[in-house]
């Protein structure tokens, strides 16, 4: 029997990169999967045939994480359609590179709304829905460990905002059996980063494995948290970064 057999799961922004590689790796491993998504409605619906392929059952909700009540919604929904929820992965993110002084103030109030309420309200809305066993998975970022280059002080404080929430959750909800950790990719590559870009050379560099990784190599450390291996891990940070922040 798949270790997640039986088992429901929600991954915001599954339609492409890290959460699509996690939402398929979550239905490999024997789990029914929901995805939200903002525009990629395509991308979604291949996404859920691929779970489909796994013979479990797939969902897309349309759910803008700038509107953290929209996200709180499509989780009781999601919980609803499949009659429970056991893992809940925050993975929608945007990023934001710039200069202090180009930073607008409507940039850090979209930031805030997606990078940090969004995960909260889908959290607290999971947290009525998840029982013993249940799992919070966080993307946040090695940026919360290393801030290794200039411009990247709004997204670093959004990111390392998933630690202090990752912490509380594991004390709030251990008491109930549920366990919440944050995993920090590094250069990953995907459309938000691809290993083309024009600043891969010098993430690259910034490793000490001297290469990007691939969404499935965060998928893996997603599904191994929401499994039983990951039973007595809670309230921890674990680096998926080719040792950026070594
Ligand atoms: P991508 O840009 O490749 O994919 C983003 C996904 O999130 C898409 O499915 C997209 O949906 C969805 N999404 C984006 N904004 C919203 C929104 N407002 N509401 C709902 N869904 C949204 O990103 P990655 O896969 O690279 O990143 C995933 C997470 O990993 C993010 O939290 C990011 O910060 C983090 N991360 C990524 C790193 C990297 O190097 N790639 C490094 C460290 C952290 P749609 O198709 O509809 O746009």
């Amino acid at each position: 029997v798949p270790p997640l057999y039986g088992r429901a799961a929600l991954v915001t922004g599954g339609s492409r990169g890290i959460g699509a590689a996690v939402a398929v790796r979550l239905a490999e491993a024997g789990a029914d999967v929901a995805v939200t998504y903002r525009e990629g409605a395509e991308a979604a619906g291949r996404v859920a045939k691929e779970v489909e392929s796994y013979g479990r059952r797939a969902l897309a909700v349309r759910a803008d994480a700038a509107d953290p009540q929209a996200v709180a919604a499509a989780v009781d929904h999601v919980a609803a359609a499949f009659g429970r929820l056991d893992v809940l992965v925050n993975n929608a993110g945007m990023g934001l590179i710039a200069p202090l002084d180009q930073v607008l103030t409507a940039d850090v109030e979209r930031m805030l709304a997606v990078n940090v309420h969004a995960p909260f309200a889908a959290s607290r809305a999971a947290a009525r829905h998840l029982g013993v066993g249940g799992r919070i998975v966080t993307i946040g970022s090695c940026l919360a460990d290393r801030v290794a280059f200039p411009g990247a002080t709004l997204y670093a404080l959004s990111k390392t905002a998933m630690v202090g929430m990752t912490k509380g959750l594991a004390r709030e909800l251990g008491p109930l059996g549920v366990t919440a950790n944050v995993v920090h990719p590094g250069p990953i590559d995907t459309d938000m980063n691809p290993a083309d870009g024009p600043g891969a050379e010098f993430q690259r560099g910034l490793t000490v494995m001297g290469r990007y990784g691939t969404p499935d190599d965060v998928a893996a450390t997603v599904v191994h948290l929401a499994g039983p291996g990951g039973r007595y891990i809670t309230g921890a940070a674990i680096a998926v970064d080719g040792g950026l922040a070594v």
